[in-house]
């Protein structure tokens, strides 16, 4: 067993028995791990705040790579997000983020884009006081293409002929061209598919200053849904998408 150190962000916690604490962290060096924090509960020196979702920290944990478990040993902020921790829907937003990174990622290998990508957008949340809805775009566009499932939104990936509007295809869970689709599908206009390609290709300061309509958003929410829960498993069942969905469309 190796003391080992690493970035991380922590997803979700809970506490275990009548002292202990659980928590899924995503990091840098490991990939996604759980760590118990044994008796941090009632620790004067360990601090039980450190094992909440949403921080940032160099971790310090005993690494044994036959369990599941790893344990805890100690924490120091690298930044506190303090912003998206006191505003109500930057915390729905963060643990969005949260929630999906936890359901997506299934392996322990290490991601360091993928966890620089989680860094960066919760860092933005907490920034920004602008349009949350376009942060969680890019999230999820550059959290799909990280998985391997770049979504094609130039040309349709069917026929190959170049579009600027589409439908989402519930058979091949792509976004196609007219042709390749017939009347099926949730359809994406040429404004939607326009911001959809800007979130694929910029950076998040770009990305901020875009401003959606209302109708855009609700194509654009839509879209990255369904193409989510087509590719990636277990996302149907991700409770704070679905209330993003009622709460802030
Ligand atoms: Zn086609």
């Amino acid at each position: 067993m190796a003391l080992e150190k690493t970035k991380a962000v922590v997803l979700k916690s809970f506490p275990y028995g009548d002292t202990s604490k659980i928590a899924r962290i995503y990091t840098r060096e490991f990939g996604k791990i759980s760590v118990i924090g044994k008796g941090i509960r009632k620790s004067k020196v360990l601090q039980s705040g450190y094992l909440e979702p949403l921080n940032y920290l160099n971790l310090i944990f005993y690494h044994n790579t036959k369990r599941q478990l790893q344990i805890f040993s100690k924490a120091e902020y690298i930044e506190t997000w303090s912003s998206l921790k006191k505003d109500f829907r930057k915390m729905s937003y963060g643990f969005a983020v949260a929630e999906l990174t936890d359901k997506a990622v299934t392996g322990v290998e290490p991601h360091e884009e993928l966890f620089q990508l989680i860094v960066d957008v919760l860092k933005s949340i907490n920034s920004v006081d602008g349009n949350m809805n376009l942060l969680f775009w890019y999230f999820e566009i550059h959290l799909l293409s990280h998985m391997g499932f770049h979504p094609s939104l130039s040309k349709c990936p069917r026929c190959s002929v170049k579009f600027d509007h589409g439908r989402f295809s519930l058979e091949y869970g792509e976004l196609v061209c007219d042709k390749c689709n017939g009347d099926m599908g949730t359809p994406i206009s040429a404004r939607a598919l326009g911001i959809l390609r800007n979130i694929q290709h910029g950076t998040l300061e770009d990305v901020i200053s875009i401003v959606p309509r209302k109708g855009d958003r609700q194509e654009i929410g839509h879209f990255l849904i369904e193409y989510m829960r087509y590719h990636i498993e277990g996302l149907r069942e991700v409770k704070s998408l679905k209330v993003m969905e009622k709460v802030f469309s």
